[in-house]
């Protein structure tokens, strides 16, 4: 481990002001003497994440984590204590000299950080100069990429060889573990490793401070008539690693942030350059998602700049439910959700480069709430004149308009819907209240349960399993109640097929459960042995438990018929909706 004087590390600690360097992650607001945020290391709504500026510390109330800017840069770039120490040397421009260059001991993230940067400039170079890069060149011009545009999102291109990056990297004395590990090269069977991008425009992916983390890879040519019997998906992406995680990441995120937070509303469009295009003609309050579903994590890291979303939809994934049920998470953040819904040939990126930016501008202005887009969607594919689908879109709007945390918009929201509808606000209500006491989330029903804060239990299931290893005596009771097959955690399905099934009396239960070779369940159980959960009132969980695991049984059946009425034909659909809505009776019946 590399050695720092004192002296350096105060010089550096002088020159970045912790607040200052906070504030590049995360916006911060002063309160008194401090400055507040919502922390960045936990899941939190309302800020208990405080920098103090006079003692140039930062500590969170929420998740205890805390120290000074060195602590910070560490956790937050994943950093070791030398990393960070050059980290803010470089910031602060101070010269750190290092007798030799192993004294920084490397980790792995540094190392995939460096790789990750190094095939960027591989990639960038290709694109710039290499004669075989000529169509993709020609691709991106006709995109409307100029050089600068090029340059400034770092666009590259993977040569059509097996070994193009490799020899790069190892020419760079990396090794090939750490290569491997980036994910950018790959071992076939015979442990030969080959280059995973080849023959394609490539995006670098970055995080929120401008690291790249990742690729993604595009083809851009017609295949030749001889490559027919070759499957080439348009997008290939980097697989997850130690630095790049899917479901954290928002594309060109570290491009447009403080644009967000001027304008104060995001809109969230698909593709690379669905993101590419329109920023570059100057609309730069936008993000791409990379096609997956919006996830937690990167509904919380918008919302600490915006609370406002326009979603923007192509023609063939708006209609879908699974794609409007995904917004429901947003809604349950607490985010204003709107939604563009885009004709069938255009996408972002094509519709600014015929259009123009202006005329984006208008589509995006014009977008439509969540609640009507819904509906719209709903009516379109189910008729009000049948009684059972009239009820099937009065339940998937009602989810919806449960989800909105103001009273006062939910309250106009069931008056529009009782308008459309041509239904009574009382029953909508009464409805509501059903679906309200039908759907308890996991965090909310622990709560309920049990007092000691820092439980490691996650479900209703893992509790039920720790009540009934305390007194197999209910065993019996759970039998009465539930089936195995309604658990849904395949360790505690094991479990409950081996306590159905085979006689297993109290004192044993513990040992024999330990000794099965499943490794997963054996650690499973002994944690739970292992743990008090203080849970409050025994009897009350235990019922409750049971409840919650058949309710959440049936809604996995809902959703499996969700999926099937979607894609049946209508006389098929109309029997399926009849199965759905008596489990819907049953399911609130619990
Ligand atoms: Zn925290």
């Amino acid at each position: 481990m590399a050695k720092f004087s004192a002296h350096i590390l105060e010089e550096i600690q002088q020159r970045c002001n912790i607040v200052e360097i906070i504030s590049g992650y995360i916006p911060l607001k002063k309160i008194g003497k401090n400055y507040k945020t919502v922390c960045p290391f936990h899941q939190e709504k309302t800020p208990s994440f405080m920098v103090n500026e006079e003692k140039q510390i930062f500590h969170c109330f929420g998740c205890g984590v805390g120290g000074n800017v060195f602590s910070f840069i560490m956790k937050i770039e994943r950093l070791n204590f030398p990393e960070a120490v050059s980290f803010l040397a470089e910031k602060a421009g101070i010269n750190i000299a290092l007798n030799t260059k192993d004294e920084v001991s490397c980790s792995v993230v540094a190392a995939l950080y460096k790789i990750n940067e190094l095939s960027s400039e591989y990639f960038f170079r290709n694109l710039a100069m290499s004669a075989l890069a000529e169509s993709a060149r020609k691709y991106l011009s006709g995109r409307g990429l100029d050089v600068q545009g090029i340059k400034n999102f770092k666009i590259g291109f993977a040569l059509n060889c097996w070994d193009g990056l490799l020899s790069f990297l190892r020419q760079h004395n990396l090794s090939d573990e750490l290569i491997l590990k980036s994910g950018l090269v790959i071992s076939s069977s015979s442990k030969k490793l080959y280059d995973r991008f080849r023959n394609r425009i490539m995006f670098p992916i970055s995080n929120r401070q401008g690291r790249i983390v990742g690729f993604g890879g595009r083809v851009f040519s017609k295949l030749s008539p001889h490559d027919n019997n070759i499957k080439q998906a348009k997008y290939i992406n980097s697989p997850e690693t130690e630095i790049y995680k899917k479901g954290n990441i928002l594309y060109g995120f570290n491009f447009s942030k403080e644009f967000i937070q001027q304008l104060d509303y995001v809109v969230v469009v698909e593709g690379y350059l669905d993101f590419i295009v329109p920023f570059q003609a100057g609309f730069k309050n936008i993000v791409a998602s990379l096609g997956t579903a919006f996830t937690l994590e990167q509904i919380l890291v918008l919302k600490r700049y915006t609370k406002n979303v326009v979603i923007i939809f192509d023609a063939d994934e708006a209609g879908q439910n699974a794609t409007l049920r995904s917004l429901d998470v947003l809604l349950d953040a607490g985010m204003n959700v709107k939604i563009v819904r885009l004709n069938n040939e255009d996408d972002p990126d094509s519709y600014v480069r015929n259009y123009g930016r202006e005329k984006f501008y208008q589509i995006v202005k014009q977008a439509k709430t969540l609640f009507d887009y819904k509906l719209e969607i709903l009516f379109s594919k189910y008729s009000q004149d049948i009684p059972e689908e009239k009820a099937l879109i009065a339940f998937e709007m009602l989810s919806t308009i449960n989800k909105i945390s103001d009273a006062v918009v939910r309250a106009a929201y069931i008056t529009q819907l009782s308008e459309k509808l041509f239904v009574s606000e009382q029953v909508l209500l009464n409805e509501l209240k059903k679906i309200k006491t039908s759907v308890i989330d996991n965090k909310n029903f622990l709560n309920t349960q049990i007092f000691n804060k820092h439980k490691t239990i996650s479900s209703a299931e893992e509790m039920l399993v720790a009540l009934l290893l305390n007194d197999l005596k209910m065993l019996e009771k759970v039998k009465k109640n539930l089936k195995y097959d309604d658990f849904k955690n395949p360790v505690i399905k094991e479990i409950m097929k081996y306590l159905f099934v085979d006689n297993v009396n109290a004192k044993n239960i513990a040992i024999s459960l330990q000794r099965t070779d499943n490794s997963a369940l054996n650690r499973f159980v002994c944690r739970i042995l292992a743990e008090d959960f203080g849970i409050k009132d025994k009897g009350k969980s235990f019922t409750d438990c049971v409840r919650k695991i058949k309710k959440d049984s049936i809604q996995v059946k809902l959703d499996a018929l969700q999926r099937q009425i979607s894609m049946s034909s209508q006389d098929g659909a109309n029997n399926l909706l009849r199965e759905y809505s008596y489990l819907i009776k049953e399911q609130m019946s619990i």
